[in-house]
């Protein structure tokens, strides 16, 4: 859906992209939409990373699909996490 611009559900071409996520603010540093990931899950310093989310949403059935716009730290994180739980 965000290379051909077709909806993956519906086929249709009614794509409406790159639809903005507002987040709105909850106690503290935390929000209710995005993506966090932490690379020392059981430490005092989280070191977490964070992404945004984009919306791809069909204009036609309303599927919506979603990407990370910096995935790469999320991913960095995981792979840290992991690693520090097989230690
Ligand atoms: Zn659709």
């Amino acid at each position: 859906m965000k290379k051909n611009r077709v909806c993956a559900k519906c086929g249709s071409t009614a794509v409406i992209a790159p639809a903005r996520l507002e987040t709105a603010p909850v106690l503290g540093p935390h929000y209710e939409v995005g993506l966090a990931a932490d690379a020392n899950p059981s430490g005092f310093l989280k070191s977490t990373e964070r992404s945004c989310l984009e919306a791809y949403v069909c204009a036609q059935c309303g599927y919506t699909e979603f990407y990370a716009t910096n995935p790469g730290p999320l991913s960095s994180a995981c792979e840290e996490a992991q690693k520090r739980s097989a230690q």
